[in-house]
This record gives structure tokens, C-alpha cells and sequence, in this order.
């Protein structure tokens, strides 16, 4: 036996190491593995070239446990080591990759993200001691045994060993006993190597015999040395393809909606399936990621950086042995050759989409509502997929009927563009809570899309900087006349002063809580006698404000609506009637008093006219104030009763819980009232 010192100059890596990849203590085992496939297939290439002519016999790794040794062993036929060999690869090499990567990463621990990198001399993370048993496929070579504790010393004999390959064995350390458990060691073959190219076994087979699993006696294989991804898309079917979607995501029971092979080998190595999901309505449950390999060992299921940010909605697996993995990710970010993966990804992504489209329509359409999501995600977020996604994005209108931006255009353009030119797209957020204003829009002819989804008003916004001439209103933001301004008008058969008298009547029986602008429409008779609308303007604001735009001022400003009235409605005029015979005698003699008055302001005014403010005699400014005194008394006096009138007149209080009502704004108490004053008023 020999004696050796690992040849490091800081003797503490270890620690320091240990407490750097904290979090990542389990990538032991996919290093050990990785080492023990790679050995393996040496072995292969080695037999192929014809350099090695032995028996293969069965190439499978086997993992075992045994609890009362402690030890954790990982043992593989591969091409094994000599002593020499181990001293050169493990402890030389092995050891100052160790120093190396401490040297690099030691001022920046976060920058680390464990991939690879570390190697072999990641299993002193959870071992006291790591033993080395091995025997080269040499002829002629001695079989080696090599223990270490982590600190510079290790020692070196021949073994016993017969057979070729290496075995390693982690002696585990007091404080990750969890590593001597079956179900955390099953736990983690199967994330990192579940499809990796050499058979792995760990554990027995079991079956199920009267109601109990018994033990076979079976080696059981936890990997899959072939997954789909590896294999020609030629040789793949449909089914086959949701058979690997399956054993990627056993706990999922949606069916994806299409998929991707990809297979490139220049100028960069990439293969993969990439699967659409069903994206009903919320971006954020997405429990399924894309995984990334390098050469079938699971790397990762965090691919942002390496795929556009709306890509990481997709499901499936990506391989390759070109993202360099042992970096930080802001690096990855700038890599060259990640870009290029990335951009290459994009492409494919629209290409398969934009075919499916071309090619199955029907198919593309029926799949809409769960495309949908993704599809504007990836406009929102990247312009070179807006422009390939252009052709075969979808508008949905309140039918179901599906158009594309073109295909939309010609439909609406005749009858939708307004006196400036603009082509107007008419929506709703709400196809119940908008119905009536849905109703009047498609009786003019005009059609309407539904915008009902999570992105649609970032969507809208962004469509409108697009699409040339072309602004979105919702259906409720004008009066049907309104919303898509033509030179025709409607006349008015309201004077200005009836309107001013009947603005305080309405206004009196107005919620509070709100913002109102009473307004009159000259409409047609057969429309509602009101309508209450919001401005397209203002509540996008106040939506984009609470979706985070960083327009937090709108976000606190109250909701304002319009009280439309139709100045030409019978009902609207018998109000007016109404008042004038309960009050107009009243208000008549007000503004009898407010004649003369008003008279005496315009002669005080002319008398100050041209004249400085020094000039003017102190009585007549007395009198001037009185008088606009006098006037303001009354006026309000005149308001204040036709805010009384209104407030008992139940006829008005109807009228605008109805248009409330359209609009369902009408609740809780309010509601309950406007029921029993409507069957009082059908009693009467
Ligand atoms: P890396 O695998 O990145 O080269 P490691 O520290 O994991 O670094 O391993 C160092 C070297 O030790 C390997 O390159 C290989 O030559 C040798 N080695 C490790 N494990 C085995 C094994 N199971 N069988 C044969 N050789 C091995």
C-alpha cells in the first residue's frame, strides 16, 4: 500500500465547496453516474474501433444500498482504471479541477449554479470517505483500490477485483444519512437520469399478486436509453410522441396539442420535442417545464435564458451538449451559441405553427382557445415572433367566428371606419355583462370581438401600435351612434335650458360612490331613454395601471361614467313634463327674480368697463357683489329643487337603475329595491 498527498495548495476547498453548492448537494449522483455511462460507452467505442476485443457481457450500472455499512455504491462495466490511472485522472486532475473552480467562483458564490464542473470530487458533499475500487480493461493490469476523506491524503493498493469496470463507494457522512434511503435515491435517478443511454439499475422489480407487491428478484431499471428525442422523427408516430409526453410528466393527464421535433446539428448541436400545451386561462399554473439534457444526462428544468421567456411555456426536453452548463446565468445569456439556440427555437416554434395553420385550418381553429394565450404571449414579448405570428393570429368575434388580422380587416373595414379614416374594432370584455351594448352594436351591422382573456388588454394596446389605422373600442364606451363617429347626426328635440333643467333632476338620483357626467344624445325614440357608458380612454388607464403598468396615478383616480340620455325619448320628455307641472310654476318665479337681476349685473359690468381698479367706486362694487350674491342664491335655490323633485320622482329613479341594470352595475341593496319600486310601479 501507498501513501500519496493530492497535490493542492489550499487544503480547505473542501469546506468551501461544501458550503457553496449547499443546495446542490445531490448533483453528486448524477456526476458519478454521468462518469460511470461514460466509461461505459468508451468501452463501446473502444470495442467498435476494434481495440477492444473482450467480452462486453451485461453493461448495466448498478446503484446499491447498504444500510448498515452506510455505503452508497455505484458500480459499472466500463473501461475501469488502473492504479496509475486513478491517481493520474482522480487525484491529479480530478482534485485541481476542484482547486480551479474555487479559485473562479470563490468571491462570487451566487454565480454559481452547480452543472457540472465538479465532478467526481462532488461526492465528498455527502461522504466521509469515497473508495475507489477499479480494474482497467487492459489486459494484464492489476485491479486498484483508493481511499480518500476529502483532505490531501489518500491511499493507494491493489485489489481484488476480477472483473473490469469501477465500482465507487461513498462511505456517507453523518449529516446526509438521507442518501442511504431508497426512496431518496429513487427520487433522484429518476430526475437526472431517467433517460440517460446506459441501463441503470437500482432496486427490485415488484409485482402485484393478490393484492400485495411481492419482490421478483428482477434488477429493476429505472432509465429509458432511448427517448423519443433520440430517435429519427421518421420513426416516430403520433402515439409515440404522447407516450414520451406521458412519461415526462407522468402526473399530467391533458393531452398536448401539437409537437415539435427538433434535430439540428449546425452550427450547433440541438435536439428535442417541444410540445404546445393546453394554456386554458391563467399563465401562471404551469407546473410542467421543459427539461434540458446534455447528452441524455438532465441538466436543468429552469431554461429561462436559454429559450425566450414566452418558450418556457412549452413543455418537453431539450439536448445539448453545446450550452455550456458550469456558468452563471447572466453568461449564458450573452453566449453565442445560446442566442443562436435560442433564436433557431423561435423559428421552429412559429414555422410549426404558421404550417398547422396553412395546412389544417380547421385544426388550428378548433385548438384556438388554448393557443390563444401562448400565441399573444409571444407578441407581447418578442417582436421577430410577432412577425411571423402576424399571418396566422387569430380575432375571435362574440359568433366564435375565428379571422385572421387580414381576414378581419376586410370585414369590418366597409362598414367600421369611422370620418377620420380609422377602421374601428369594436370588443367586449363581457359578453354577459355587455349584452345589451353587444345587441345594439350587431343591429347597426357592426361586429364584435371577444376580448375576454388574461392578456387581451395588453394585447389590444399593442395591436392598435401595429395594425395601421386601427383603434379598439370597447362596446360600452359610447352610445352605438357613438362609438364609430360618421358625419350623420341625429337632432336634438331638447333645448339647451330644458337640458340644464334636467341634468340635477337625473343627477339627484345618482349613486355616489361614483363619478357621473350626465350628458344628452340626440337619439333615435326606439332607443333606451339612457345608457350608461365609460370611456375607452380612462378605463384602459385604470386597467393598465392595475396590471402593472406603472401608471399608478389612473390606478387611484375613481371609476367616471357617462349618463347617456336620449334626448328624443318619449319617457325622457314625460319627466320633463312631469317636473314642469309639479315645479315650473316655481321655478318660473325664480327666474322671473333672476331677470332683473341678472339685467342690473350686465349695466354694473359696463359701468366698470375701461376703467382701473382704482377707479372703480367701492359702492358699486358692494352692489356688483350683491347682486352675483343674489344671482348665485337662486340659482341654487332652483337647483336645490330640482334636485328635490328628482329624488322623489321614482319614474327617474327607474330609468337609471335600468340603465345600471343593462350594465350590470345594479346590486345588493339597490337591486332589492328596484325590484319592489318595479311592482309598485306595475300596480299602479
Ligand atoms: P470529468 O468526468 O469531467 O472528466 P471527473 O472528476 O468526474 O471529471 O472524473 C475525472 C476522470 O476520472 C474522468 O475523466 C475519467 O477519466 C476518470 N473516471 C471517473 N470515473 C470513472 C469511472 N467510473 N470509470 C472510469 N474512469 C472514470
Amino acid at each position: 500500500m501507498s501513501k500519496g498527498k493530492i497535490n493542492i495548495t489550499t487544503e480547505n476547498i473542501f469546506p468551501i465547496i461544501k458550503k457553496f453548492l449547499y443546495s446542490d448537494h445531490e448533483i453528486f449522483l448524477r456526476e458519478l453516474i454521468s462518469n460511470a455511462v461514460d466509461a461505459t460507452q468508451k468501452l463501446k467505442t473502444l470495442a467498435s474501433a476494434g481495440d477492444f476485443k473482450g467480452e462486453m457481457g451485461d453493461l448495466t450500472i448498478n446503484v446499491k444500498i447498504d444500510k448498515e455499512a452506510k455505503t452508497l455504491t455505484f458500480s459499472d462495466n466500463g473501461i475501469g482504471m488502473t492504479g496509475e490511472e486513478i491517481q493520474k485522472y482522480i487525484a491529479e486532475l480530478a482534485f485541481s479541477g476542484a482547486e480551479e473552480f474555487v479559485e473562479k467562483y470563490k468571491d462570487k458564490a451566487n454565480a454559481i449554479i452547480g452543472h457540472f464542473g465538479l465532478g467526481f470530487y462532488s461526492s465528498f458533499m455527502v461522504s466521509e470517505r469515497v473508495e475507489i475500487v477499479s480494474k482497467s480493461y487492459r489486459e494484464d493490469t492489476k485491479a486498484a483500490r483508493w481511499i480518500c476523506d476529502g483532505s490531501p491524503e489518500y491511499s493507494l493498493e491493489e485489489a481484488e477485483k476480477q472483473q473490469r469496470g469501477t465500482d465507487i463507494i461513498l462511505h456517507i457522512a453523518e449529516d446526509s444519512v438521507e442518501f442511504l434511503e431508497d426512496s431518496k435515491i429513487d427520487a433522484l435517478l429518476s430526475k437526472y437520469c431517467k433517460f440517460l443511454p446506459i441501463p441503470i439499475a437500482f432496486g427490485e422489480e415488484t409485482d402485484w399478486k393478490d393484492g400485495k407487491e411481492e419482490k421478483t428478484g428482477k434488477l429493476k431499471i429505472i432509465n429509458n436509453t432511448e427517448p423519443a428525442w433520440t430517435k429519427k422523427p421518421a420513426d416516430l408516430k403520433d402515439e409515440d410522441y404522447k407516450d414520451f409526453y406521458r412519461e415526462l410528466y407522468p402526473m399530467s393527464f391533458e393531452e398536448p396539442l401539437f409537437n415539435i421535433h427538433l434535430n439540428v446539428d449546425y452550427p450547433f448541436n440541438l435536439t428535442g420535442i417541444l410540445y404546445f400545451p393546453r394554456i386554458k386561462k391563467n399563465l401562471e399554473i404551469q407546473k410542467n417545464k421543459i427539461q434540458l439534457f446534455s447528452n441524455q444526462v438532465f441538466v436543468t428544468d429552469s431554461v429561462e435564458g436559454i429559450v425566450p421567456e414566452f418558450l418556457t411555456l412549452l413543455h418537453g426536453v431539450l439536448d445539448s451538449p453545446d450550452i455550456p452548463l458550469n456558468v452563471s446565468r447572466s453568461y449564458l445569456q450573452s453566449d453565442q451559441n445560446v442566442k443562436k439556440i435560442s433564436s433557431h427555437i423561435n423559428k421552429k416554434v412559429s414555422d410549426r405553427l404558421k404550417q398547422i395553420f396553412k395546412d389544417s385550418r380547421e385544426d388550428f381553429e378548433k385548438k384556438w382557445d388554448d393557443l390563444k394565450l401562448f400565441i399573444q404571449y409571444g407578441i407581447l414579448s418578442d417582436e421577430k415572433f410577432y412577425e411571423r405570428a402576424k399571418e396566422f393570429c387569430l380575432l375571435k368575434n362574440t359568433d366564435g367566428k375565428v379571422f385572421s388580422f387580414d381576414e378581419y380587416r376586410e370585414v369590418v373595414k366597409i362598414n367600421q371606419t369611422d370620418k377620420h379614416e380609422n377602421v374601428i374594432y369594436l370588443y367586449t370584455t363581457s359578453p354577459s355583462d355587455q349584452y345589451t351594448f353587444i345587441q345594439e352594436a350587431k343591429d347597426k351591422g357592426y361586429d364584435v370581438l371577444l376580448m375576454d382573456g388574461q392578456l387581451d388588454s395588453h394585447f389590444i394596446h399593442h395591436l392598435e401600435s401595429k395594425l395601421e389605422k386601427t383603434q379598439f373600442r370597447r362596446v360600452d364606451a359610447e352610445i352605438v351612434s357613438k362609438l364609430i363617429e360618421k358625419d350623420e347626426k341625429e337632432e336634438s328635440k331638447l333645448s339647451q335650458e330644458q337640458k340644464d333643467e334636467l341634468i340635477p333632476v337625473f343627477r339627484s338620483q345618482l349613486p355616489l360612490e361614483t363619478n357621473y357626467t350626465v350628458m344628452f344624445e340626440g337619439m333615435s325614440e326606439a332607443a333606451q331613454p339612457m345608457i350608461i357608458t365609460q370611456s375607452e380612454f380612462m378605463r384602459r388607464m385604470k386597467e393598465m395601471a392595475h396590471l402593472g403598468g406603472g401608471m399608478g396615478f389612473y390606478g387611484e383616480l375613481p371609476d367616471s361614467y357617462n349618463l347617456v340620455v336620449n334626448a328624443n325619448h318619449p319617457l325622457i320628455h314625460s319627466v320633463m313634463k312631469q317636473k314642469d307641472e309639479a315645479i315650473g310654476e316655481q321655478i318660473k318665479n325664480i327666474e322671473a327674480e333672476i331677470i332683473p337681476l341678472e339685467s342690473d349685473k350686465t349695466d354694473l359690468e359696463t359701468l366698470k368697463k375701461g376703467k382701473k381698479e382704482e377707479e372703480i367706486d367701492q359702492i358699486e362694487k358692494d352692489k356688483l357683489e350683491e347682486v352675483e350674491s343674489k344671482i348665485r342664491e337662486l340659482k341654487d335655490k332652483k337647483e336645490g329643487l330640482l334636485n328635490d323633485y328628482g329624488k322623489q320622482n321614482k319614474v327617474v329613479k327607474q330609468l337609471i337603475d335600468l340603465a345600471l341594470l343593462a350594465n350590470g352595475m345594479l346590486k345588493g341593496e339597490d337591486l332589492t329595491r328596484f325590484v319592489k319600486r318595479s311592482v309598485e310601479l306595475i300596480e299602479q
